[in-house]
């Protein structure tokens, strides 16, 4: 009930009522219920810049817990970037090493990304730095181990080289000596049996009766089984590849023929005494690149220091040679 409103009228002298128009009535409540909008509309503006809804709430919460994720994210990264540098320490200062091939330099191990930026897209946010950050660990991450890999391709293959040439090569004795006095005469000068007189033995000399077995000293091809080289009698040669060759002479008989491959530890033959002999024995001759190198330093494979010792101390007497 709104009051009753006078006002005081200084002609008739006395008080007369306030009549309110109609109009008037509408224009008030028009202008009150705007400004209330506006007012409340302006309260919920305000409010919503420092009071938080729900739904922000949780969206707010989310984004710590992203930011925290990206953190231990970075984190898992360095230790990932930990294992990954000593594996790659170890490729540079073991296995390259061992296996001749040439360390792989940090900065092709390292190496970023140049020119474009790769990150472009998630510039412009508030959390860009540390998600450019992770993006662009993760890509070097992920470079260093295709690089990583690769070089373990490369010693993979190098380390299957390796293991043909550590079977090929000669590296046993080709005959079995229980006790070392069977190693007769070794490389280097010696009396030749036949003119007593001092010449140089190219090979070594293993008394054994006719008939023992010899064994190739390397994984190979027999290149040669026959008696046409003067002096040597029945012989046989093993190509090894790497430049190596080996020959075996004054057979009894082959085990073996021209072109056969044969393995280390085969049997390819018998101890005899043709050719240029003077008892049953084998001659056993190292070449490296066509010129004869002294076997005693081929024998590694199946002697114990201590025989091999003995062995070297046999071999360097300079006694007569069986030839
Ligand atoms: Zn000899």
């Amino acid at each position: 009930m709104s009051k009753v409103k006078y006002y005081y009228d200084s002609d008739t002298l006395s008080y007369k009522k306030i009549e309110r128009r109609k109009r008037n009535t509408f224009k008030y409540a028009s202008i009150f219920i705007l400004g209330s909008a506006l007012f409340g509309f302006l309260f919920v503006f305000l409010a919503s810049q420092f009071i938080q809804s729900p739904k922000e709430r949780a969206l707010a919460r989310e984004l710590q817990h992203m930011e925290l994720q990206y953190q231990l994210l970075n984190k898992k990264m360095d230790e990932a970037q930990a294992v990954l540098a000593n594996v790659e320490q170890r490729d540079n200062s073991i296995y390259r090493l061992y296996f001749a091939a040439n360390p792989i330099p940090e900065e092709q191990r390292k190496a970023g990304f140049g020119g474009i930026n790769r990150y472009k897209a998630l510039e412009g946010f508030d959390n860009s730095k540390i998600i450019i950050e992770a993006n662009r660990r993760m890509d070097i991450l992920q470079k260093q181990i295709v690089v990583q890999s690769k070089s373990l391709d490369e010693i993979a293959v190098l380390a299957e080289d390796k293991e043909k040439f550590l079977s090929s090569i000669p590296a046993i004795q080709p005959i079995n000596i229980e006790d070392m006095t069977r190693m007769a005469s070794g490389y280097g000068y010696r009396t030749d049996p036949f003119t007593k007189v001092r010449k140089f033995h190219y090979g070594m000399d293993f008394t054994a009766p006719q008939g023992t077995p010899i064994y190739a000293s390397g994984d190979g091809v027999v290149t040669r089984a026959d008696n046409s080289s003067t002096g040597y009698g029945n012989h046989i040669r093993i190509d090894h590849g790497y430049g190596y060759v080996t020959l075996y002479a004054h057979l009894y008989k082959y085990n073996v023929r021209a072109n056969q491959k044969v393995k280390r530890g085969d049997l390819i033959g018998f101890v005899g005494s043709t050719g240029r002999s003077e008892a049953p024995h084998l001659h056993y001759e190292v070449f490296k690149d066509d010129e004869r190198i002294n076997p005693i330093n081929f024998y590694y494979g199946n002697l114990s220091a201590e025989e091999y010792s003995k062995l070297l101390e046999h071999a360097s007497l300079e006694n007569q040679s069986l030839d």
